[in-house]
């Protein structure tokens, strides 16, 4: 279908077809769009709504869980939850309740450490005059001394000097001993723990491998339970030490909310050493964990509670069950108090202090991609299925058109092709009659030959209107073939002989060739010939120049090929589908008279013979139409 056609006549329809599909599939497009953004904004709203509610919800939570910390301090230490400590605090001393809850204190306990100057005369002769042996002698009578830190201090140095002495049965029992003075301090350790260390230090020393990842695991199990009172670098030091020594795996110095919980404990006592005389609460991240905190305190005492994750988590889980929101607290500054602000959260509530009645600025985010409400859904869907049909159908409806309008060009074509054909013999008859009639032809040769010519024209009318009702039956659908079993060879030489005597076939060299043995074919005789001839009259009229043609008759994939060959214009292969299509005229055909009927009849034909017609072509050097017919199959 050439480009240009869709300008020409029909414009007014391709414009109505614009205006009928294209404008209202955009406007429905955009109809569409705008709903869905429209749809979009709710669904924002109604996320922000739910955030609203929440952020009451959560205000609400922790300002309750702070304010049920806070009624600790007054009352009795009973029945606290798993992760909440009470710490009571003056100059001197530290109590946390219940005991065993912190892995490490804010400060160690000052003890009662046996003055040094009891053992001076023993640490000389062992470090300065290198005497172990003496210093033993001196720290025998000291073992036996009243005062438990004496004979701590006693023990740990009798048991260095034995081990110097490569004792190492001796040291133990010195360290056993030492063990089972519990919490008596001794060189800033409790006497317990220092038993067991030294006892690691000489294992390890020893090469005694079993015994040492024993002692160690005792150790290091001890100090996760919080089971001495040391401060924070000296538990950091020797879970170390012991992780060292334990065969692997080792297993985490502490959980992380222990670990936090000892964290608040240090951070509200440090914050007492600060500010004495304060009160306050706060929710903190320490060591990547949520915490509460809430003390009062005079310049003698420290009251305080602290509260570990699990306690915050209990406090705010029944609220945010949702896992797409998070929470998180920042001060008057801006900075992170518990959580960290969202960077790009999708959804953001924001309450400040004033509105929170919490003392931070709340944020409740949601940072989990949207999903889209099933209103929505349903809505691009139905678009996208609308738009679909919409394209769809309007891509046939176009090519639809295209086709018609092709057709119709075509059919223009065929009626001033056809008018044109009738013109000629019409106007031969015209003017030979007109002759006859005024007598303008006396002598009887001439007025034969003009007589001739007469039957000649109207020869040639009658196969045009022979062959256009052909086509008229063809179309209708009633045309049809009466098959019967054929020789092939005595029709097609038969035909070819008519040709000869056709005036168009004048100066032409029509040669036939026959293979021997040509089978026979089950064929419409008629049809046949008519197909033939049609073929002949197109090699005829296309090649003005070469005037020879050849027909060949041969057997061929167990049929018969009825060929012909002609050394004419030739036909470019972009055409060689089309030309077979009713009304349709190959380009170099214009200046030859015909109607773009011929080749759809011969198609025709061949088909209704369970045939097929075959072309091989090159502009410039001919064309070969080859009709193949199966061979007749007996019943
Ligand atoms: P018509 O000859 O009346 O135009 P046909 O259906 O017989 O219609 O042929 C269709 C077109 O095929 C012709 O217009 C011509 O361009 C091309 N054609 C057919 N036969 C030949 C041939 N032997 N050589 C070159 N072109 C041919």
């Amino acid at each position: 279908m050439p480009f240009r056609l869709w300008f020409q006549a029909p414009r007014r329809v391709l414009v109505l077809f614009v205006t009928i599909t294209l404008v209202p599939t955009a406007a429905l497009g955009w109809l569409g769009w705008w709903t869905f953004k429209q749809n979009r904004a709710l669904d924002k709203q109604r996320d922000m709504e739910g955030l609203e509610l929440l952020a009451d919800r959560v205000s609400g939570a922790l300002d309750r869980a702070l304010a049920d910390l806070q009624g600790r301090l007054d009352s009795p230490p009973t029945s606290l939850p798993e992760d909440t400590i009470l710490l009571s605090a003056g100059p001197e001393e530290l109590e946390a309740t219940p005991a065993g809850r912190l892995v490490y204190y804010p400060v160690a306990p000052a003890g009662v450490e046996p003055p040094t100057a009891g053992f001076a005369a023993a640490d000389e002769l062992e470090l300065r005059r290198k005497d172990p042996a003496a210093a033993i002698s001196l720290l025998r009578k000291q073992v036996e001394n009243g005062d438990a830190s004496v004979r701590a201090g006693a023990l740990l140095r009798l048991g260095r000097n034995e081990k110097k002495l490569g004792r190492h049965a001796e040291a133990l029992a010195a360290y056993s001993e030492l063990e089972r003075l519990g919490q008596v301090r001794v060189e800033g350790l409790p006497a317990e723990m220092a038993a067991r260390e030294a006892r690691c230090r000489l294992y390890e020393q020893a090469g005694r491998v079993k015994e040492l990842a024993a002692e160690a695991a005792v150790l290091h199990a001890g100090l996760r339970a919080g089971r001495w009172r040391i401060a924070r670098a000296t538990w950091q030091f020797h879970v170390g030490e012991a992780a060292r020594w334990m065969s692997p795996p080792v297993p985490a110095p502490a959980d992380a909310d222990q670990l936090a919980l000892a964290a608040a404990a240090e951070w509200v006592y440090q914050r007492w050493q600060a500010d004495r005389n304060s009160e306050g609460r706060r929710f903190l991240t320490l060591e990547g964990r949520p915490v509460m905190v809430v003390w009062r305190a005079t310049a003698a005492r420290l009251h305080a509670a602290a509260a570990g994750p699990r306690a915050v988590n209990a406090a705010l889980n029944p609220v945010v069950r949702d896992p797409g929101v998070s929470i998180a607290l920042s001060d008057a500054a801006g900075l992170p108090v518990l959580g960290r602000p969202a960077t790009h959260p999708r959804v953001h509530v924001v309450r400040v202090a004033a509105e929170s009645g919490l003392p931070w600025t709340l944020h409740v985010v949601r940072t989990d991609p949207a999903s889209p409400s099933a209103q929505s859904r349903f809505l691009v869907a139905g678009g996208a299925v609308l738009a679909l049909l919409l394209v769809g159908g309007g891509y046939f409806v176009f090519r639809a058109m295209i086709r018609e309008m092709a057709v119709a060009q075509l059919q223009s074509d065929f009626v001033s092709a056809v008018s044109h054909e009738f013109r000629s013999p019409l106007t031969s008859i015209r003017q030979l009659s007109h002759l006859l009639a005024s007598g303008r032809v006396p002598d009887d040769d001439q007025r034969g030959r003009v007589y001739g010519a007469l039957v000649r024209e109207s020869e040639r009318l009658h196969t045009l209107v022979e062959s256009l009702l052909d086509f008229g039956r063809m179309e209708a659908g009633s045309l049809r073939y009466r098959l019967e079993p054929l020789d092939a060879v005595p029709l097609v030489t038969e035909v070819i002989e008519a040709f000869r005597l056709n005036p168009a076939a004048l100066g032409y060299d029509i040669r036939l060739r026959v293979e021997p043995g040509v089978p026979r074919v089950a064929a419409d005789r008629e049809a046949l010939g008519r197909a033939l001839w049609n073929l002949l009259d197109n090699a005829v009229k296309y090649s003005p120049g070469n005037k020879d043609i050849v027909v060949e008759v041969a057997g061929q994939d167990s049929g018969v090929a009825i060929r012909v060959r002609d050394r004419g214009t030739g036909i470019p292969g972009s055409q060689h589908g089309e030309i077979f299509k009713k009304f349709v005229r190959g380009n170099p055909a214009s200046a030859v008279k015909g109607t773009g009927i011929g080749l759809a009849m011969v198609e025709h034909i061949v088909r209704g013979h369970r045939g097929r017609i075959l072309l091989e072509s090159e502009p410039g050097k001919g064309s070969t139409f080859t009709i193949w017919l199966p061979t007749e199959r007996r019943p």
